[in-house]
């Protein structure tokens, strides 16, 4: 059992690090910075193609926010509050641009793929995307 603990902590301190808020937001941050990235392959190897998923702006906003937050107001480093100075501006512009595009579009009801207004069948699994006109 000593041996488990003195795995994780050094000293009094877990993984050595002197843990108080700033260090929880500035982790949190690191966390959903590095996340996007698992985020975005996951996405890329499901669909066999190179894909962005909205996830990945939103995980890449959080982050940089979080860690533009622990820059300016717990390290005051110049070099990192730059860093992460605007960042932000390209991640916003993305999730309008996206919002923008999705809006425009319609779901496919077999697979959900996001499809342009006139397009008839989804590329992706061939289901009409039109709904069929009541009978009578
Ligand atoms: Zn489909």
């Amino acid at each position: 059992m000593d041996s488990l603990w003195n795995l994780f902590f050094v000293g009094d301190k877990f993984l050595g690090i002197e843990w108080h808020a700033w260090k929880i937001i500035g982790w949190f941050g690191n966390v959903a910075f590095f996340s996007r990235f698992l985020v975005q392959w996951y996405a890329t190897e499901k669909q066999k193609r190179v894909v962005v998923p909205i996830a990945f702006w939103w995980l890449s906003l959080a982050g940089s926010l979080l860690l533009l937050a622990y820059a300016v107001f717990y390290r005051k480093d110049s070099v990192f509050i730059f860093a992460y100075a605007f960042t932000w501006i390209p991640y916003i512009r993305n999730l309008i641009i996206h919002r923008r595009a999705a809006a425009g579009q319609i779901p496919c009801p077999g697979c959900g793929l996001r499809s342009p207004q006139a397009a008839n069948f989804c590329s992706a699994c061939g289901t009409s995307l039109r709904q069929s006109e009541p009978q009578g």
